[in-house]
């Protein structure tokens, strides 16, 4: 049905190009490229069966890219690398007129900001090339987007409340590892928080509120309240909500660790002098931990990420809670994976499925929540990632009375 180019061998591309593999009816032809050709080669191996073609990219480069679209020729380019890449993809998928797909949006790499804006300014763009940009189609941004517009489309005539829930139960076993790449994930955790309320957006300090709260076949752990990005375009494309937060778990260890690498200057993103040459401390404290493909041998337990919605139906108060579970273990059998890359590789393959096969179409730039959620939904159950809901009970994520 179509042709794919999957740009970066990390956890998530690898997860993503074992699940296309896996169905020759839809991904006709796939390659891999990323910066180390090495790794696309790896992957390849594991997979087997000459399914995939690999190739060496420096995705920085929009002629390097340029030039390897148009001798590969694919439908869509899935960008699995990192969010510096994004623009340059984009631009190399419009040199190109190809269909582009990512899991997280850009950061410039010498500011930790991530917002849409530098993507959704290339909306017109695309409309005109009569190409198609799907933003944030990973876990969290990604089905979380899914589940919201699932919601509103089933459950709700408004939504005034959503918490998005994020909790990794896991245990890898190592001292410090990050379960995305460590760069981006520090990056992100260790900026400030802010959520939406009232229209408008509440700045803390980073990891500053934070409270238990209870996570399905898992029990209570300390959540801590961050920026994450799908608040940004779901409070735009669901104006009806009055207040959006995202939490995530955190083991106190993991914190304690993270903050003697923030005070001795570690988590830096400023460039410094060492032995006369220039590095970025975060850079070098990426080099030396684990990679996030390398932890899922022996890794345990669960990861559970949901939405808890609350809002009016038919003028009643109304209630969802729709939610995945996905247990290490089990992804590791499969695919060699751990359930972080599983939980974005997996939904990142589901977003090609749904545009190559016709069911999510249209030009221009769009986020995942402004298309028809229910085709998706229905593969998350079929490809590894089955949902629960759970209608007008009471969301764990209130804690404190209602406001
Ligand atoms: P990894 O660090 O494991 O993999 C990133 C890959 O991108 C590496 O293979 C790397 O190459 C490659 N790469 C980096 N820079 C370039 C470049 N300039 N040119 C070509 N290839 C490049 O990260 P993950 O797989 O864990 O994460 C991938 C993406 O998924 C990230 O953007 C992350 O933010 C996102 N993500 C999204 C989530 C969601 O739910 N939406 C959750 C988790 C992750 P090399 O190996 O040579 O370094």
């Amino acid at each position: 049905m179509g042709k794919i180019l999957i740009i970066g061998a990390g956890g998530v591309g690898a997860v993503t190009t074992f699940k296309c593999a896996g169905l020759p009816e839809v991904f006709t032809e796939i390659m891999l490229a990323s910066r180390t050709k090495s790794k696309c080669d790896a992957i390849a191996n594991f997979i087997g069966g000459n399914r995939i073609q690999t190739a060496q990219v420096d995705a920085d480069n929009v002629s390097e890219l340029t030039e390897l679209i148009k001798k590969f020729n694919p439908d869509m380019v899935l960008n699995l690398a990192l969010p510096y890449q994004d623009l340059s993809i984009m631009d190399a998928c419009l040199a190109t007129g190809t269909n582009y797909l990512d899991t997280a949006n850009y950061e410039p790499k010498d500011v930790a900001k991530f917002e849409y804006s530098w993507q959704w300014a290339y909306q017109q763009r695309f409309k005109d090339a009569g190409i198609l940009a799907v933003l944030g189609c990973g876990f969290d941004p990604g089905v979380t987007g899914v589940f919201t517009s699932y919601a509103q489309k089933h459950y709700f005539d408004e939504i005034h409340y959503l918490d998005i829930v994020d909790c990794n139960a896991g245990d890898h076993g190592k001292a410090f590892a990050t379960n995305f790449n460590p760069e981006i994930n520090i990056r992100e955790i260790t900026q400030k928080g802010k959520y939406w309320e009232n229209g408008q957006w509440k700045e803390t300090e980073p990891l500053e509120i934070h409270k238990p709260i209870h996570y399905p076949n898992i029990g209570e752990r300390e959540s801590y309240l961050l920026y994450h990005e799908e608040l940004e375009s779901l409070t735009k494309n669901f104006p009806s909500i009055k207040r959006a937060r995202f939490w995530m778990t955190f083991g106190q260890k993991y914190i304690n660790v993270l903050e003697v690498l923030q005070q001795t200057g570690m988590t830096s993103i400023k460039p410094i002098l060492y032995e006369g040459r220039e590095i970025v401390p975060l850079q070098f404290l990426k080099s030396v931990l684990p990679e996030p493909a390398s932890l899922g041998k022996g890794y345990k337990g669960q990861t559970s990420i949901g939405c808890q919605l609350r809002g009016i139906k038919n003028g009643k108060p109304q209630t969802c809670y729709i939610w995945n579970n996905c247990d290490h273990e089990v992804v590791y059998k499969e695919c060699g994976a751990q359930a972080v890359s599983y939980t974005t590789g997996v939904p990142a393959m589901i977003g090609a499925m749904m545009v190559l096969t016709n069911q999510w179409t249209g030009a221009g730039v769009m986020n995942v929540e402004e298309f028809n959620p229910d085709p998706f939904m229905e593969k998350l159950n079929l490809y590894g990632l089955p949902w629960h809901e759970e209608i007008n009970k009471k969301l764990p994520v209130e804690t404190e009375p209602y406001v």
